[in-house]
């Protein structure tokens, strides 16, 4: 390494190195253009692209999930490209350039050009997001103990977006109209882009995310580059993504079994069955300590996609919900979205010295007890939106302080949670297959999507009327939420419980 090399990578920036704010300001640029997109998403499609259809809250329900599966299912394959042949900065720029493309394409209002959009920001998201949450550990050398408060300052960057997103989105789409809102989420990730670009160009990353070799980017496949191959395909997978997306409608009649499932459910459904095996498979031939700890890590990444498959209902269920039986006054129901990332920004500081504190008196939980008060947050945040029922006026309608303290005790779970999960889940796996247990941990926001599906099916409303409400739609959804609390709450008892025999599984980790 010369010396300038050195001396750059040296720089500092408020105690952490100069490339956190680099990255902090792209993703927080980009999670703006995710959120803001996905406050109008479910709206947009019930009241454009499905008006006409009297399942349109299912097909509404079928193709977020979809989306929602797919956008997270594809970080896996982003990653591992990523680390096989572009490295982190080409493939941030990649999926940079896809996602503000498929933002910019979804200000078209067309069916077609609907499907193409979510499309590119599957692919887009694929290699934009686990990249630049790699590259923040990467600019911290191993043990460094200030990259814990490196990713609580870059979760803030993530819901700084998240929460200016839906408001200023929200109001272009109401006040303006869809295509408006959608726009500025395009200009959001074209100006993350160029935050990551200025951080290049000022050479804050060092030697930091550079391909593998350049060999790898000039080998040929079939005669044609790497480093043209993988843009070629990515664009390629657009329209079969696309496909996918748009065929939300069951595969089987009704009563067979596949009366529910449409393509996508199918495909998560024997992707979730081969995991389960190769794992099996990597447990039969580890080590009786390296199975215990295994055992573990797979357990918590299935409280985490409960605990998410309640959570990502806000952008379909519960802004729904906000639109036709909440009384809003100050915000709009996509504005709602906004609640969420608000109460993550004042609440993370606070958890993550409370647990600081804790750790210092010797008092900090472990991690299964954590997990299951999450839940227990989760369970009792859709307790008070189904008690909401009860305070209704003569329109059906509730009052906003519901759904105000409802998101405050779901991020409250999700900071027990969230943070917590994706740092145990490297300490529980061997390092061998740490990479490929982080793209299970992925996988878990991905198969929560199916649970929001689901869901998101079950409290359809059967209407065509735009202003569908009143107590027609309010007994639905009260009932589907108190159904999810007892779920919720139920999955809590049974984490708290099994915690001290959790606790020898988990060995020395706490
Ligand atoms: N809100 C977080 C983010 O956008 C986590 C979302 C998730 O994994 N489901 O990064």
């Amino acid at each position: 390494m010369d010396t300038k090399t050195e001396f750059m990578e040296e720089q500092q920036m408020f105690g952490h190195p100069k490339g956190l704010f680099y990255l902090f300001f792209a993703e927080l640029w980009e999670r703006f253009s995710f959120y803001g997109m996905r406050a109008l998403l479910t709206l947009y499609m019930v009241n454009v692209i499905f008006e006409a259809l009297v399942a349109r809250d299912y097909a509404a329900a079928a193709v977020y999930s979809s989306y929602g599966s797919l956008v997270y299912a594809s970080t896996v394959i982003g990653g591992r490209i990523s680390d096989t042949i572009l490295g982190m900065r080409k493939s941030i720029f990649l999926g940079g350039v896809l996602m503000a493309l498929g933002h910019f394409v979804l200000a078209i209002e067309n069916n077609m050009a609907f499907y193409l959009a979510l499309a590119l920001i599957v692919v887009g998201n694929g290699f934009f997001k686990p990249n630049i949450s790699t590259f923040v550990g990467a600019l911290y050398k191993d043990g460094d103990p200030r990259k814990d408060s490196g990713f609580v300052i870059f979760y803030m960057g993530i819901n700084i977006g998240g929460f200016a997103a839906p408001l200023l989105c929200g109001w272009l789409g109401s006040e303006y109209g869809w295509h408006y809102g959608f726009g500025l989420a395009g200009i959001g990730m074209l100006t993350g882009l160029i935050f990551f670009w200025n951080g290049i160009r000022k050479n804050v990353f060092g030697d930091k995310g550079m391909p593998p070799s350049e060999a790898v980017l000039e080998k040929k496949v079939v005669g044609v580059k790497q480093k043209v191959l993988v843009p070629v395909l990515a664009c390629a997978a657009a329209p079969v993504i696309a496909f996918l997306l748009s065929s939300y409608r069951p595969l089987g009649a009704e009563g067979s079994f596949f009366e529910d499932q449409n393509i996508v459910n199918v495909i998560f459904k024997l992707v979730g069955v081969t995991i389960l095996l190769y794992l099996g498979y990597i447990m039969f031939k580890a080590t009786l300590d390296e199975r215990k700890k295994l055992f573990m890590a797979v357990l918590i990444t299935f409280f985490m996609t409960i605990f998410w498959g309640f959570h990502e209902l806000s952008g379909s269920v519960i802004t729904l919900f906000a639109e036709r039986n909440v009384n809003l006054s100050i915000v709009d129901a996509a504005q709602t979205n906004a609640l969420n990332s608000m109460y993550i920004i004042i609440l993370s500081i606070p958890i993550s010295l409370l647990f600081t504190y804790l750790s210092k008196k010797k008092l900090n939980p472990r991690t299964p007890y954590k997990f299951g008060m999450g839940l227990a947050f989760a369970g009792i945040s859709f307790y008070i939106l189904a008690l909401s029922g009860g305070s209704a006026d003569e329109n059906g309608m509730v009052p906003f302080s519901y759904l105000l303290i409802m998101y405050f005790l779901i991020s409250v779970g999700e900071l027990f949670m969230s943070p917590v999960g994706l740092s145990k889940i490297t300490d529980l796996s061997p390092k061998r297959i740490v990479a490929f247990m982080m793209g299970v941990w992925f996988l878990s926001s991905a198969f929560a999507f199916q649970v929001v599906g689901f869901i998101g099916k079950q409290l359809a409303v059967e209407s065509t009327d735009a202003n569908v409400g009143g107590f027609e739609s309010l007994d639905i959804y009260i009932n589907g939420f108190e159904l999810i609390a007892q779920y919720a709450l139920g999955a809590a008892v049974i984490v708290l419980v099994t915690a001290p025999l959790m606790k020898r599984l988990m060995g020395d980790v706490h």
